[in-house]
This record gives structure tokens, C-alpha cells and sequence, in this order.
């Protein structure tokens, strides 16, 4: 027996070993070398295992009272590949479309009169910023991502999540190395962004220290673990350090995986953020595919979401006030606008008067 990986020792149920060693660990029947921009990669895909247990999942079914999304329950338990080995899929939901409807009228059935009425109704909602009727919706991930990736998902202190515990099992020897068209210098104006590409012998070198420096941590890991990541022990005669020790000079590249769990209004705000192009790519993309499932999963909220969030341009009063003078035609200017250089700029890319840029 041993204690639920990633539960606090405190709080520690017990499962049984054949559970645990089940647990979303790769195998190394599917470690694949290949060459990627010039260097090798290790490549890692679902073991056979791992598609077992999701065709398992997929194929059961349940008979239930409750509102099912027919386009969201056709990828359930789907893992959508995310980065080099990373993946997102959606494990669980509650609720679709119809429970905000219903929430927002507080109605005993339905709360659907017709679905033109209902798209009305969640377009006011968005519009008007009135939040928990999309509350009502909940979601849960699983999600397979790059350490340095996690630290800014889990800024988003408004979900339930539960982390694969690097202090129970041995993390998986899968590292992201980034593509080489997303090999950026760092940006020249944006101190937190990216500029050109960096190409050529340079980009080389620099795939070739991320893959160096990650292989080589990882084997120190292995040496101090006594412990090769399939499991074999190194040396009979010695006992590892403990694994909550000796992950500590991993790098930031290392995956993890956590369950992810939200609800819709969170979730959108999470995909606001994280989905917009201020974010690092690497997390971006994992927004990405959960912008889609959010699409099957809850159309109408989707579509409103991407008219009056995405699509949609925050004014201030001033910047009102320019746009109001342009449109009766009348002269405005930087100066006389009472607006800081950058909030012009931004102003100006929002409704694309690139001529007016400064
Ligand atoms: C492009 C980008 C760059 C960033 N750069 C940095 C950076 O340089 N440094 C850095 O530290 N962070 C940075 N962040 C993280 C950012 O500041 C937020 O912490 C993160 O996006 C989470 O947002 P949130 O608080 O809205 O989300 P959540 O934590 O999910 O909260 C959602 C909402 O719930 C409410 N809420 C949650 N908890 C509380 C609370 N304790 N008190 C009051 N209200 C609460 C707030 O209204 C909040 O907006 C960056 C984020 C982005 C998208």
C-alpha cells in the first residue's frame, strides 16, 4: 500500500500499489529518439497503457438526469497534445448553456423558452458583466505541462487543483525544448516579451544547452535517487536520497501534471489572459486548446465570450473622448489628447490607425 500520490501526508488516504504504479507515468516502451532542428530530442507519446485507459473511459456510459454537452462529450477524456509532450484533456464537467439560463432566472426547469431567447439572454450576461450565472458551469482538466509554464498557471488561485507529487513518484524524463521558429531574442521594447528570431548556429547552440542541461540534471537526479526513471535500481548496495530532495536541481523544462478543476467564469478569465498575445506562447498554447474545448463545450457562452472579452476594446474616458472627436472628423492629436505616449499607441493598434502612431 501506499499513500495517494500528491496528497499531503497529513491528510494521506491509501491506495493500492497496482493503482499507483497505473498512474500517468511514461514508459520507456515509447521513449523515440528523433532529430528536430539539428538536435536529438527524446520524444515521448501515450503508452499503450495510457490509450487503454482512455478508450476504457470513453467507452463507458452512464445514465444521468443531467445536462450533457453532445459535442464536449465526443473529446472527453480525450489528451489533446499540447508543446513537445504535453497535453490537456478534459476529465469532467457540469452544466452547459442552458444551466446559466437557468441559474439567471432561477427557474425550476429548464429555463429555456427558446434557444434565440436563451443566446439573448447570455449575451446580456456577458455584456453586463454579471458574473455567477456562468459560475453555475464547472470544468476539470488534466494537464501535462513544463514546470516553468505551471508557475504561472497556478497564479490563478481560483481552481482546485491537484498536483503530481515529485516527493512520491519519480518525474518523468521529458523535458520541453522549444521549436526553433520560437527561438525569440529577448524583446527590445517589451521587457517581458519576444523579439526577432534567433536563427542559425546561435539557435543551434542554444537547443543544444536546453537539451544538455536538462539531460544532465535529470541523470544527476537518477544518481542521487539510485534510481533510473523505469524503476531498475543503480546500485544494489545503496539507498537514494529521497525523491523530495533530489528533485530540487531539476530544470524548469521538467513536466508535471495536475488536475485542473474551475468554473466557466474563472475559466474564461484564466482564458482571457492566457490566450491573449501579451501571453508567453507557452502557455498560450495551451489556452488555445482549452479555448476550443470551451467552444464544444459551452457554444453560445464561447461565441459571446469571444464578441464582448476578446474581440472587445477597453476605452478609458479620454480615450472616448478621441475617439468621438475622430469620428465627427475633427483634428485630435497626441498632445491634445491628455494621453500617456503608450496609452495613444494602444489606443490607436485597438482600432487600427496605424498612420496615427507615434
Ligand atoms: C501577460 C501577463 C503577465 C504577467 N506578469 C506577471 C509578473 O510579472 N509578476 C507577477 O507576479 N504576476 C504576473 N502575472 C500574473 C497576474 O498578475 C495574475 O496574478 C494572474 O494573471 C492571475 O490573475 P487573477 O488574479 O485575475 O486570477 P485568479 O487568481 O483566478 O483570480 C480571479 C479573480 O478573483 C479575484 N480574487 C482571487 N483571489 C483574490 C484575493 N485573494 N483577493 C481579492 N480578490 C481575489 C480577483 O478579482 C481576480 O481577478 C502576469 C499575468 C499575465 C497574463
Amino acid at each position: 500500500m501506499v499513500e495517494v500520490v500528491g496528497t499531503a501526508p497529513t491528510s494521506a488516504m491509501v491506495i493500492t500499489k497496482p493503482v499507483y504504479r497505473h498512474s500517468w507515468k511514461t514508459n520507456i516502451i515509447n521513449i523515440k529518439l528523433f532529430q528536430r532542428d539539428s538536435i536529438s530530442l527524446f520524444t515521448m507519446k501515450l503508452t499503450k497503457e495510457q490509450q487503454q485507459e482512455i478508450a476504457d473511459q470513453q467507452a463507458q456510459k452512464h445514465e444521468t438526469k443531467r445536462v450533457t454537452s453532445s459535442e464536449l462529450e465526443k473529446i472527453l477524456y480525450e489528451a489533446l497534445p499540447v508543446l513537445d509532450h504535453g497535453f490537456v484533456r478534459v476529465v469532467d464537467y457540469m452544466g452547459d448553456d442552458s444551466s446559466i439560463v437557468q441559474s439567471a432566472r432561477v427557474s425550476y426547469g429548464k429555463g429555456t423558452k427558446k434557444v434565440s431567447t436563451d443566446e439573448g439572454l447570455i449575451k446580456y450576461l456577458m455584456r453586463h458583466w454579471h458574473s455567477t450565472p456562468f459560475e453555475m458551469c464547472e470544468i476539470k482538466y488534466h494537464v501535462k505541462l513544463p514546470i516553468f509554464i505551471a508557475r504561472q498557471w497556478i497564479r490563478h488561485r481560483t481552481a482546485n487543483v491537484n498536483e503530481y507529487s515529485a516527493r512520491y513518484s519519480i518525474l518523468d524524463k521529458e523535458f520541453y525544448v522549444p521549436e526553433k521558429k520560437h527561438l525569440s531574442a529577448q524583446s527590445a521594447i517589451n521587457r517581458q516579451g519576444r523579439g526577432d528570431l534567433i536563427t542559425g548556429e546561435q539557435a543551434d547552440e542554444v537547443l543544444q544547452i536546453l537539451k544538455d542541461d536538462a539531460t544532465r540534471t535529470y541523470s544527476n537526479y537518477e544518481k542521487m535517487l539510485n534510481e533510473k526513471f523505469d524503476g531498475t535500481i543503480i546500485d544494489e548496495k545503496k539507498s537514494g536520497l529521497a525523491r523530495e530532495l533530489a528533485r530540487m536541481n531539476l530544470t524548469l523544462n521538467s513536466y508535471t501534471q495536475w488536475y485542473w478543476k474551475t468554473d466557466l467564469l474563472n475559466l474564461l478569465n484564466f482564458l482571457f489572459l492566457r490566450a491573449d498575445s501579451h501571453a508567453q506562447y507557452e502557455i498560450r498554447v495551451y489556452a488555445e486548446a482549452m479555448l476550443d474545448t470551451v467552444k464544444k463545450w459551452v457554444p453560445i457562452t464561447h461565441s459571446a465570450f469571444l464578441d464582448y472579452r476578446v474581440g472587445a476594446v477597453h476605452v478609458s474616458a479620454k480615450g472616448k473622448k478621441v475617439i468621438q472627436q475622430m469620428a465627427r472628423g475633427e483634428k485630435v492629436t497626441y498632445e491634445s489628447s491628455g494621453l500617456s505616449k503608450r496609452e495613444w499607441n494602444e489606443l490607436m493598434t485597438s482600432f487600427e490607425f496605424k498612420d496615427k502612431l507615434i
